[in-house]
């Protein structure tokens, strides 16, 4: 596609955009004055459906209503509600629905996940995660580590971007399971890097790690709703993100989970459990001895919080309604004319970290800015532009489909390359 750097040609992206009717159905924030944020931070926590009230005053009403009942009479039935996200799910990081459910938080799905496929021995049982890992993800493999009374330094191996480069290579991650790979118990890997937004290629690392017996789990906090995992196709073990990010569930709403249906029959995977994992004919009976359920759901442990669930069901019936196909048509598209915008930038001092090819990112643009500090970011906020800083010097801007307009990026470059001046 040919770019111009005109604001012009922005609204003209935007006439043409098949998708741009879906800013409306988001609430976007304000200033004082009641001019709209350009709202770049939808990689952190995406907008507000309208549609979000809605749906969770419903559940408010059928419970202010029915009580208990609710468990069965509301509109949809609590007992049940989960099933109602599966599909749309399931279709969002393509995967089969019994692959899939929707419980907990990411962390601690992660934990529940290796407590089924991070089973070490004593010869093997190092696990594998990108340098620059989500801290989180690193705090949870160190802790698994010691909690199997291992040494949570020499257990972690760190999958690292060669001298001077800023992007993993994936023959990196060859060479380690080739000459470590004996140790090796697990890999955990970002399927998109939080702080570069490269998006890995998730069906070679499961070939790699499983050519060495090795699990493969990917976090896909960065990836739901942005990119296409095709996690079936994939063939990875198990995986799980956050909704919040962009699914657009709202703060700390529930996690997304994925095991693989190679998995989905094994009933003899060591878990932990509890009633929501228990066979659902026969759960009620209280009595019965456990009888775990097959698939995703089988990792349940409790009854889920239904105003999260709700939230999360009115997202995804936005995406349901769209599909990913056309989201990412039109994500290429918009972060391409980001990339564009920004390399026409007269400056030096400014580059992009994130990989240039579209089939290696998402929406995310990673822009180091030599000599800023974070002050560049708080004149950006100052402008009504909201982006995220990560020290020492990288700003993550996402455009994102769903709601970011070429208008947006467009004004958002201009106004970066005043503060630069
Ligand atoms: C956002 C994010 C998390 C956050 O975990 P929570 O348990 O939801 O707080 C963890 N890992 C990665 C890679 C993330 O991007």
């Amino acid at each position: 596609m040919k770019y111009q750097n005109t604001e012009a040609f922005a609204k003209q992206q935007d006439k043409e955009d098949a998708l741009s009717h879906l800013r409306n159905r988001f609430h976007i924030p304000k200033d004082k004055n009641g001019n709209e944020w350009l709202y770049f931070t939808g990689n952190s926590l995406g907008l507000q459906p309208k549609s979000t009230k809605e749906y969770i005053n419903q559940e408010l009403e059928d419970w202010a209503n029915l009580g208990v009942e609710g468990h069965f009479e509301a509109k949809n039935p609590w007992l049940n509600y989960h099933e109602l996200l599966t599909d749309k799910m399931a279709k969002i990081v393509g995967a089969k629905p019994i692959e899939v459910v929707v419980m907990n938080t990411l962390t601690t799905n992660l934990h529940l996940l290796m407590v089924s496929f991070y089973r070490p021995t004593k010869t093997k049982y190092k696990i594998v995660i990108e340098s620059d890992a989500f801290p989180s993800d690193r705090y949870a493999v160190k802790s698994q580590l010691k909690f199997h009374g291992f040494d949570d330094e020499d257990g972690v191996i760190e999958w690292k971007p060669r001298p001077g480069e800023t992007l993993l290579n994936i023959e990196d991650l060859e060479s380690i399971l080739k000459f470590e790979g004996d140790e090796i118990a697990l890999l955990l890997i970002g399927g998109v890097n939080y702080y570069t937004g490269q998006f890995l290629d998730i069906k070679k690392i499961a070939e790699i790690g499983h050519s060495k017996n090795c699990i493969v789990g990917i976090d896909l906090a960065h990836g739901a709703g942005n990119v296409q995992p095709n996690l079936h196709d994939s063939n990875v073990d198990f995986a799980a993100w956050c909704t919040y990010k962009y699914l657009n569930a709202g703060p700390g709403s529930l996690g997304g989970v994925f095991v693989h249906e190679k998995h989905a029959k094994n009933k003899d995977l060591p878990r932990f459990a509890g009633w929501w994992n228990h066979n659902k004919e026969t759960r009620f009976n209280m009595r019965q001895p456990f009888d775990v359920m097959e698939g995703a759901e089988g990792w349940q442990l409790s009854n889920p919080p239904i105003l999260s669930m709700a939230a999360i069901k009115a997202s995804l019936d936005v995406f349901d309604e769209v599909g990913m196909d056309a989201l990412r048509e039109k994500s290429e598209k918009l972060t391409g004319y980001f990339e564009y915008l920004i390399n026409e930038i007269d400056s030096d001092d400014i580059s992009i970290i994130t990989p240039k090819n579209p089939k290696e990112r998402g929406c995310q643009l990673s822009i180091q800015v030599k000599n800023a500090d974070k002050n560049l970011h708080k004149k950006l906020t100052q402008n009504n532009i909201i982006t995220d800083w990560r020290e020492p010097d990288v700003i993550r801007c996402a455009p994102v489909p769903m709601y970011t307009s070429f208008e947006d990026v467009f004004r958002m470059v201009t106004i970066l390359e005043t503060l630069l001046k």
